[in-house]
């Protein structure tokens, strides 16, 4: 369960090819992340796994199936964007239960879901809030809430502290390791931050172009680097 394998993807915008081909395998339970400069492709793998964009060519498999065609609904992945996408009308409660509503839930089961994730996520004081009356990391909090409702396989997270001040970064990104061994899902993280990348990760893949230059453990990508590019972008002596 939480799988993912990518071959021979590739994707192209009319004739701008941002996405070669690219081969991955995702093992159950790791916490992998895409990091490379600003355009490289990042967001585009990311939206490609979700199903939020449709390849160009090549496959994608969740847990051994073939998922190329399957909707995003039907994947058992949930994201977690950079702008946090909370409806302002609506108090954290309704926020994080939305997606439950959404899919027929009662409301019985959207209250008992909704309140295991604010407990997880330490926002039980604040269900009856409306996101304005919260700090940047409370909304953060609530949008990881709503992708944790939906009890995912996977979670994908695209930037998601890029708008918060460093020290908050530094405690959102604890908390995000912890909520990922806790919960025991895959999850695979976008940045273009190194530090982000080496503190976080199981594995990381390094993008340059949308091709991938290096996979491996923050160890093995710090001791022997593929070539310049990753070593400086790693930050490596090489
Ligand atoms: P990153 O997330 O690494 O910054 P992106 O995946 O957002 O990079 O973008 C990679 C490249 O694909 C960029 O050149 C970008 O302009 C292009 N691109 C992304 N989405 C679209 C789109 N919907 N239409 C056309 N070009 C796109
Ligand atoms: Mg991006």
């Amino acid at each position: 369960m939480g799988s993912i394998r990518l071959e021979k993807v590739t994707k192209a915008f009319g004739d701008h090819v941002v996405i070669p081909s690219i081969d991955l395998e995702i093992n159950n339970g790791e916490f992998v992340v895409f990091v490379g400069p600003s355009g490289c492709g990042k967001s585009t793998l990311l939206r490609l796994i979700a199903g939020l964009e449709d390849v160009s060519g090549g496959r994608i498999l969740i847990d051994g199936d073939d998922a190329t065609e399957k909707p995003p609904a039907k994947r058992g992945l949930a994201m977690v964007f950079q702008s946090y996408a909370l409806y302002p009308h609506m108090s954290v409660r309704a926020n994080i239960g939305f997606p439950l509503k959404m899919a027929g839930a009662d409301k019985a089961e959207v209250n008992k879901k909704v309140e295991d994730a604010a407990s997880i996520l330490n926002l039980t004081d604040y269900l009856e809030r409306k996101p304005r009356a919260l700090s940047g990391g409370q909304r953060q909090r609530v949008a990881i809430g709503r992708a944790i409702v939906r009890s995912p396989e996977c979670f994908l997270f695209d930037e998601p502290l890029s708008n918060l001040d460093a020290a908050l970064r530094v405690n959102m990104r604890l908390e995000i390791s912890e909520l990922h061994q806790q919960l025991g899902a895959t999850s695979i993280y976008v940045t273009h931050d190194q530090v982000e990348a080496m503190t976080m990760a199981d594995k990381i893949v390094v993008l340059r172009a949308g091709n991938i230059e290096q996979v491996g453990s923050p160890l093995e990508l710090y001791r022997s680097p593929a070539n310049l590019f990753v070593a400086g972008f790693i930050g490596s002596p090489k």
